[in-house]
């Protein structure tokens, strides 16, 4: 191939060949040094990577060898005013997350939202958990696919219902062995059309089930969503924790501040139903309160290791919808508890931005 010396005009075209959506602020060439400033949406280190290396291959593909090609990157905020107001419709927005996959975060989503909807809220639940969607099983949809309807012209997906609570999950659309392999972008987009091509009409809350981690995914919707407040779940054990206090990092770092209504702690000891006067702590004790302390965040509840609720969840009933259970008692009082903390949080500070995303310290 016949190689150019320099053109700008060049190497516009072919950035936007690479990625149309990344914005060309400048272009400057000093000696052999070519400065490219480029604006990209998904500000993460592992996209710029990605676009970097794409994009110095072709460059260097096509221009003479000689030529130095400094890339740098800012990120690109898009307008997400009127993404939002597509929501206006829902008061509150709660992102329930772990930083480590299997502590139970999707089984405390699924029993605070049952408790919500038997308190009388609209509830919905979003699983995000595009990795790992799980709230299809818990809420006996298997196999079930939303309708589409008209709303104003538009088709929307209307969430399925079960319990009482809207549902809306990647589980609904693919397969789980479908959706492990899928790419950031394509996970992030899967996503947008869940929250934004859905008719969720009239909700008290919309509980947000992330997956675990702190990645592309909740960046992404720390900067579409107005999320009033996060809930972390962690088991006591020490290598749980440590994730757990990654998490509680991202959403405090300064540009994201989402405040954290509480921490859970899940599988916090075992009480043998034949042996009512003795706790096993297997997972270690007092871990995630100890946590709590440390991070001056309040601590909502635990949530002892009960075989109910790890049948329940496998037949698709969560295990709260029980009345006067001691499985009931426990997400009653986490439920309130995290309406409490909620209610302050609305009282004291302002609706949580839209995010800007500004660095990525703490963000994988
Ligand atoms: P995550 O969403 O964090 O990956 P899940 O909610 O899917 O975790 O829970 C993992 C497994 O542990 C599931 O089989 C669930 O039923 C079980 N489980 C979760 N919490 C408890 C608990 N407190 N007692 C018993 N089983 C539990």
């Amino acid at each position: 191939m016949s190689k150019e010396l320099f053109s700008k005009e060049k190497i516009k075209n072919l950035i936007n060949e690479v990625d149309k959506s990344i914005e060309i602020v400048n272009i400057n060439k000093f000696s052999n040094d070519v400065t490219i400033d480029l604006l990209i949406e998904n500000f993460t280190h592992k996209s710029k990577a990605e676009a970097r290396n794409n994009i110095t291959e072709v460059l260097s593909k096509n221009f003479d060898s000689n030529l130095n090609f400094k890339i740098n990157f800012k990120p690109k905020f898009v307008d997400r005013e009127d993404s939002n107001n597509q929501l206006k419709n829902i008061k509150n927005i709660i992102a329930i997350s772990s930083a480590k996959g299997g502590v139970g975060k999707s089984t405390v989503t699924a029993n605070i939202a049952v408790t919500l909807s038997k308190m009388g809220f609209k509830v919905g639940i979003l699983d995000a958990d595009i990795y790992g969607p799980s709230m299809h099983i818990m809420f006996d949809l298997v196999g079930r696919k939303p309708l589409a309807v008209d709303v104003d012209g538009k088709s929307k997906m209307k969430p399925l219902e079960s319990y009482g609570v809207k549902i809306l999950s990647i589980g609904f659309f693919t397969s789980m062995d479908q959706a492990v392999i899928w790419r950031g972008p394509m996970a992030t987009k899967a996503l947008n059309q869940l929250i934004f091509d859905a008719d969720w009409k009239e909700l008290d809350f919309l509980l947000i089930d992330l997956p675990p981690g702190t990645g592309d995914i909740h960046l992404s919707i720390v900067q579409k969503l107005s999320v009033n407040g996060s809930i972390v779940v962690s088991t006591p054990q020490i290598v749980a924790m440590a994730d757990a206090r990654k998490g509680i990092s991202m959403y405090r770092q300064e540009n994201i501040n989402i405040p954290v209504l509480g921490l859970i702690e899940n599988m916090s000891y075992f009480n043998p139903p034949d042996d009512k006067e003795n706790k096993y702590y297997i997972f270690g004790k007092d871990g995630v309160k100890n946590l709590s302390e440390d991070f001056e965040i309040p601590f909502i509840g635990e949530v002892p290791i009960i075989q109910d609720l790890r049948e329940s969840g496998d037949i698709g009933r969560p295990g709260a919808l029980q009345e006067d259970t001691e499985l009931s008692r426990v997400f009653e009082d986490i439920t309130r508890n995290m309406i409490i903390n909620l209610t302050e949080r609305n009282t004291n500070l302002p609706p949580t931005e839209i995010v800007k995303i500004k660095t990525m310290a703490g963000c994988s």
